[in-house]
């Protein structure tokens, strides 16, 4: 691993690269688990990873805890050597281009994002501070010239302003939001938790559970922002070490309060405990609801039923797979050359739509053309997942489907639903059964479809090839998420299982 300490270390690093995607992880140090999650995505996603570290004087105001503010680089690049990062970058404020007291004025351009986005939550307590965080991700962006960026939804006032500094100053970076990472507790991991004694740990407890006291109120209806945010001052009065500096409720994009939540709503909130300032939040919107698992378990259908009892919308992201598997081969590509195939993929069209009865599969259609038939045959099952695998083909879809969640109420099925797709969804299933019986329910399936003379022995053997392929590709692999509860079907039947997961999603939203 390098460490760089000035730009032009950078400078003669970055054109070596340039063949390769690069992630961008910007901190300021005092790397925990939060960070590491940064890290591990870029990692996973990126060819080379940069974290920068800098404590960076600009977003502090003159009573802030900048001198305090742990710093650890040497444990820090420990750490990231372990992560497998490739280069930390670590300037002084010199090397920034911001010595000096700047705390009575800036002594360099600044960025000033829109008022709108910093008049409220933090910025209203924190004058200057993303003014300050503005500035320096624009000088880190313009000196790493990363192709992605990744920042933590935990600062969601932060990531909202470099999502619209980007779009606003056409920096071609793309910006990747992680989802919060907290203690077993629900206490959101932060720096500033090092300040916190073991007594206000425990306390500090109460900020997560307020919030989700609202989440629970909006599940069951309630949408006025008065009334979400008089229960999380509610519940944070119960503990009188904390004191609250404020509660809101905002568009998570525009940050712009909000009256009424109508799909979503940004609920954050900011505390003292002691000395410590604590900030927290939660995305309120009608859940995501993540089912994985191998070939066969039966995903497909109980999926499309537990939507149309809970009203949520059906997303099947095999089906995607299989549309673009079918495109290729329709297109008489071969499923191995994937820079053709990253071709063809780029900014296909793939529509999902509902069938009238619940026991039909959904119609797909892929730039225009209807193949809700031709994608469940034989030839397409034999070749999808040697095109799932595929990173063009993944990054194209995936993005497809993230934007089906954004506003929350869908149910989607999948490999990777629960750990890559939406790894913030609400309630993740595993949903599997043992190889033979998977085998046996394929058949039933495809018979159905009117095939026959189909050999049990062989389907068995092609859906272990299958999932042996989906479960050790590079990307995204079948994987149970660490938070998905399972469920083993060999000797239930659909209905039982269909219940099981309305059940555990009436259990979870208090429904
Ligand atoms: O679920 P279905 O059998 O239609 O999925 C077809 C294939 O699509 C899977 O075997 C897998 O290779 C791929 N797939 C995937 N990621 C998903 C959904 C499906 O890789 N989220």
């Amino acid at each position: 691993m390098l460490i760089a300490r000035t730009i032009s270390e950078i400078n003669s690093y970055r054109p070596r690269q340039q063949k390769y995607i690069i992630a961008l992880v910007p901190t300021m140090g005092a790397i925990h688990q939060g960070h590491i999650s940064l890290i591990e995505r870029a990692r996973k996603e990126c060819d080379r990873v940069i974290v920068s570290i800098f404590v960076n004087p600009l977003q502090f105001s003159p009573t802030e805890d900048l001198a305090e503010y742990p710093r650890q680089l040497e444990t820090d690049c420990e750490l990231c050597e372990k992560l497998g990062v490739d280069l930390v970058f670590a300037p002084t404020p010199e090397v920034m281009g911001i010595a000096g007291d700047t705390s009575i004025q800036p002594l360099t351009t600044t960025v000033i994002p829109p008022v709108s986005m910093t008049s409220g939550l933090c910025g209203k307590y924190r004058p200057g501070h993303f003014q300050g965080v503005a500035t320096i991700v624009t000088k880190l962006f313009n000196i790493i010239r990363p192709d992605r960026a990744y920042f933590g939804q935990k600062d969601a006032q932060q990531l909202a302003i470099i999502r619209r500094l980007v779009s606003d100053l056409n920096i071609p970076v793309k910006i990747v939001g992680c989802p919060i990472i907290r203690e077993s507790s629900g206490l959101a991991l932060s720096s500033r938790n090092q300040y916190l004694t073991a007594e206000e740990k425990e306390q500090g407890v109460n900020i997560y559970s307020s919030l989700k006291q609202a989440a629970i109120a909006f599940y069951q209806g309630e949408k006025l922002a008065s009334k979400l945010t008089g229960i999380v001052k509610d519940n944070l009065t119960t503990v009188s070490e904390i004191e609250t500096q404020y509660i809101e409720l905002v568009d998570p994009k525009t940050l712009e309060p909000l009256e009424n939540v109508e799909s979503t709503g940004l609920l954050a909130v900011a505390v003292y405990l002691g000395n410590t300032r604590l900030i927290d939040n939660i995305i309120l919107r009608q859940p995501i609801v993540a089912i994985d698992g191998p070939a066969g378990a039966g995903k497909s259908t109980v999926t499309r039923r537990v939507a149309e009892q809970l009203g949520l919308l059906y997303l099947d992201t095999g089906a995607m797979y299989r549309a673009v598997t079918w495109l290729v081969t329709n297109s008489n590509i071969d499923v191995n050359d994937e820079e053709k195939i990253a071709d063809l993929v780029k900014g296909v069209k793939i529509d999902l739509i509902p069938s009238e009865s619940s026991d039909l599969p959904v119609e797909v259609y892929v730039n225009g053309q209807e193949v809700t038939k031709p994608i469940r045959t034989p030839e397409v099952t034999a070749n999808v997942s040697t095109i799932a695998a595929q990173s063009a083909v993944r990054e194209e879809l995936v993005t497809i489907q993230q934007s089906y969640g954004k506003k929350g109420g869908i149910i989607a099925e999948g490999r990777d639903i629960g750990t890559n797709v939406f790894p913030d969804a609400e309630l993740k299933i595993f949903l599997t059964a043992s190889p033979s019986e998977r085998a046996r329910r394929r058949l039933l399936d495809l018979q159905n479809q009117g095939y026959q003379n189909i050999d049990l022995g062989e389907l068995e053997r092609e859906i272990v090839e299958r999932d042996a392929k989906d479960s050790t590709r590079a990307i995204d692999p079948l994987k149970k998420a660490h938070d998905a509860i399972e469920i083993m079907t060999d000797n239930l039947t659909i209905e039982a299982v269909i219940n099981k997961i309305v059940q555990l999603y009436q259990r979870s939203f208090f429904i």
